[in-house]
């Protein structure tokens, strides 16, 4: 129990790590072109802020938080996603009142109390990008491209966008009540979620993963064809863009994500190669969420992206991310005082820029070479007693095989000429 991590967490390795943060990279790197600037938000908020902006109906709250009373008895939640976070930011800094848009993107874990399988953790890891104060379509396409752009970097191929609207308030109750009118008889077919789906948010049945529900409806129309004007513009116009853009996208009128704050576009990335749990990310438009959350109307939109998922994604179609590991100099010694000399010199390299290692257990000389390519390491230094004395050191490349001796006073200016 102790030497275990809790259910649906996991230790990221070293090994594991390096691919973690090159992907980081790529979302920053990425981030910085586009103009999105990094924002670190706490882990847990006010239960409220998510209840209120993710939606009391919804799964992630009614049944997948983390909640908590802290010792002055304020009832915290563990993020359950960042969108939420981003927008309490947003109108605490009062950021609304620099130039808009307001362009950020985030990093970091999440929590959720779901049903671990394959890809999918309690303690999950997302990056995403907001961006709040424009309304233009072409904002839409610019995070879709964003996010597109960030799988292009990994190198995930299979891949399609899929994308809807799903409206606004003055179009989506009426599609709402078309729904309940035409599902009305069939409710006792629904799956029990759906059951209550029906009367808290039906629009939600029809992205419901259970065959029953799926069966049944396949009557309702789309919703894209009870869009109001502005909504069939808007969408009208994301698409356009996208063509601009080149960025190939597969409308899918049956997408209505899982959260209520979306208005008008919804997309989401699957990679066609996964199984059920292909879903790499998405996002969408959600222009009333700021008013939501307290502040005036502001229009906004954004997408989250799961790591576990993208990383599972590189793992089926079994390519890697390049890294390149950084060459490591180690410095073997033999006898107490070199070892202490060799102590001084591998700081000194490592003040000056030079990933170095030694060994500190009094291992055999080969035993420390040994070590020494399992660190990796390019150059080996050799130090025994003897050669302290005589103020020279062993240089020996490990890939070429040869070796030489140097003056030990010159070695860190041979290193650096070498690197
Ligand atoms: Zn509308
Ligand atoms: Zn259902």
């Amino acid at each position: 129990m102790l030497a275990k991590a809790p259910r649906g967490t996991r230790d990221i390795l070293p090994g594991e790590v390096e691919e973690w943060s090159t992907l980081e990279t790529f979302f920053r790197n990425l981030c910085k072109n586009y103009n999105y600037r990094e924002i670190r938000t706490p882990i847990f908020e006010h239960t409220e802020l998510f209840s209120r902006s993710v939606g009391e109906d919804t799964d992630i709250v009614g049944k997948e938080m983390y909640t908590f009373l802290d010792k002055g008895k304020r009832s915290l939640t563990l993020r359950p996603e960042g969108t939420a976070s981003t927008v309490r930011a947003f109108l605490e800094h009062k950021m609304y009142a620099q130039a808009q848009p307001t362009k950020l993107f985030y990093f970091g874990p999440m929590f959720r109390y779901d049903r671990p399988q394959a890809g999918r953790y309690r303690q999950f890891h997302q990056l995403g990008a907001e961006a709040f104060g424009s309304a233009s379509p072409e904002i839409d396409a610019e995070i879709i491209c964003l996010a597109m752009d960030f799988f292009q970097s990994a190198g995930l191929n299979q891949l399609s966008l899929e994308i809807n609207s799903v409206g606004c308030p003055q179009c989506r109750p009426g599609y709402r009540e078309e729904i309940r009118k035409i599902l009305e008889k069939n409710r006792r077919d629904l799956c029990p979620d759906c059951q209550s789906r029906f009367e808290t948010n039906p629009l939600r049945i029809l992205d419901c993963k259970i065959e029953g529900c799926r069966e049944v409806t396949l009557q309702v129309p789309e919703i894209l064809d009870h869009l109001c004007s502005y909504c069939v513009q808007h969408f009208e116009d994301v698409i356009n863009f996208l063509k601009l853009l080149e960025i190939s996208y597969q409308v899918n009128p049956k997408l209505v994500r899982g959260l209520d704050y979306y208005t008008n576009t919804a997309f989401e990335i699957v990679d066609t190669g996964l199984g059920s749990q292909n879903s790499l990310g998405g996002g969408g438009r959600y222009d009333g969420l700021v008013e939501t959350c307290g502040g005036s109307a502001t229009p906004g939109v954004g997408f989250a992206i799961g790591l576990e998922r993208v990383l599972l994604s590189l793992e089926q179609q079994s390519s890697q991310l390049e890294y390149t590991e950084e060459s490591r100099i180690f410095v073997a010694t033999l006898g107490p005082s070199a070892s202490a000399r060799g102590l001084q010199l591998v700081t000194e390299l490592r003040r000056n820029g030079i990933a170095a290692e030694k060994d500190y257990q009094d291992r055999s000389l080969k035993a420390q070479m040994k070590q020494a390519d399992r660190v990796g390491a390019a150059k080996v230094l050799i130090l025994g007693e003897e050669e302290l004395e005589k103020g020279k050191i062993v240089l020996r490349d490990m890939e070429k095989g040869d070796q030489r001796e140097v003056e030990l006073e010159e070695i860190l200016q041979i290193l650096k000429n070498d690197l």
